[in-house]
C-alpha cells in the first residue's frame, strides 16, 4: 500500500507540482477519520479536493515571491489572450515570469490589432514554484521563461477559427510535411524519444486547416518584436518553417528525440 500511495504521489507531484502535497496532506487527515471504515477512501478523495483546490487558489497568490505570475485562465469572450484548456490551469501549468506575461501580452494586443477579434491561445507554460522543477513531458519548461502558443486555424470553408484549435487541448494535431518534402525526422525510430505520434488521438481533432497567415504573424512577430523584447528562441519544425517562408537565426530545430513542434509554437525569452 505504501508503494501505491508513493506512486500517487510522484505522479500527483509530476503533473501538477502541488498535488502531491495535497495528496499526503489527505492521508493524513484521514487516519483521524472516525466515520465508517468503508468511507475512509472516499473521505480521503474529498479532502484531496479541498486541500488541492485551496492550495491552487493560494498559488497564484505565493507565486509572486517565486517570480512567477499566472497567465489569464478566466479571460473574457472578447480576450485577445487565453489559456487554451481550463486543464493547463487545474494543472497549475499556466505560471510564467512577469516577463515573458508582458511579451505575450504584446504578441496577442499585436495579432489582436492585425486581425482584430483574434484571440492568441497559449498551452503549457511553466509550474508556480522553483526553478529547475520540470513540467513533463517538456524538458525545458522549468524557469518560468518558456511558453507553448496554439496555432491558428481555419475550418474547411476557410472561414477563420478566432478561439478554437484542431485539437481540443491545443497539442498533438500535427501538420505533416507534405508528401514531397521529408521531414527532418523521417524514418528515425529512436527509444528514448519524446516524438509521438498519438495516433489514438486524432479521432478527437477536429477537421480544420492551418490558419497559414496568422500563424506567420505569430513567427514574424516573435522573431521581430518578440527579439527586441528579449525572445531568444522559437521552435517550430524545419519543414513548417520552409513552408510557412520563416527564416530566423531565431528559429531553431529541437532536434529528433524531443517533442514534436508541428503541432504548436515554442518560444522562450532571455
Ligand atoms: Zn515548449
Amino acid at each position: 500500500m505504501a508503494f501505491i500511495h508513493l506512486l500517487a504521489f510522484l505522479a500527483l507531484t509530476l503533473l501538477t507540482q502541488i498535488g502531491g502535497m495535497a495528496y499526503l496532506g489527505a492521508l493524513a487527515l484521514g487516519r483521524h477519520w472516525r466515520g465508517r471504515r468503508r468511507f475512509r477512501r472516499l473521505a480521503v478523495m474529498a479532502m484531496f479536493m479541498v486541500l488541492y483546490a485551496g492550495l491552487s487558489l493560494s498559488a497564484s497568490a505565493i507565486a509572486p515571491s517565486f517570480g512567477r505570475v499566472p497567465l489569464p485562465c478566466h479571460a473574457k469572450e472578447d480576450a485577445e489572450l487565453a489559456v487554451q484548456s481550463t486543464l493547463y490551469c487545474v494543472l497549475n501549468r499556466h505560471y510564467v515570469t512577469p516577463e515573458l506575461k508582458q511579451v505575450v501580452g504584446d504578441l496577442a494586443k499585436h495579432m489582436a490589432a492585425r486581425f482584430p477579434g483574434t484571440r492568441l491561445n497559449v498551452l503549457d507554460a511553466n509550474f508556480p514554484f522553483f526553478d529547475g522543477f520540470p513540467l513533463l513531458p517538456h524538458l525545458s519548461h522549468s524557469d518560468g521563461r518558456k511558453l507553448d502558443l496554439a496555432f491558428f486555424y481555419k475550418d474547411r470553408d476557410s472561414q477563420a477559427q478566432i478561439r478554437e484549435t484542431r485539437s481540443p487541448i491545443g497539442y498533438w494535431a500535427f501538420e505533416e510535411p507534405k508528401s514531397s518534402v521529408r521531414g527532418r525526422c523521417t524514418g528515425r525510430s529512436d527509444i528514448l524519444s519524446l516524438r509521438w505520434d498519438m495516433d489514438w488521438f486524432q479521432v478527437f481533432n477536429q477537421d480544420y486547416q492551418l490558419d497559414e497567415r496568422r500563424t506567420v504573424a505569430v513567427l514574424r512577430w516573435l522573431v521581430g518584436e518578440g527579439a527586441k523584447r528579449g525572445v531568444s528562441k522559437v521552435f517550430i519544425e524545419p519543414h513548417l518553417a520552409a513552408r510557412l517562408g520563416v527564416r530566423s537565426k531565431f528559429i531553431r530545430f529541437q532536434g529528433c528525440r524531443a517533442a514534436r513542434h508541428d503541432d504548436h509554437i515554442h518560444f522562450q525569452i532571455r
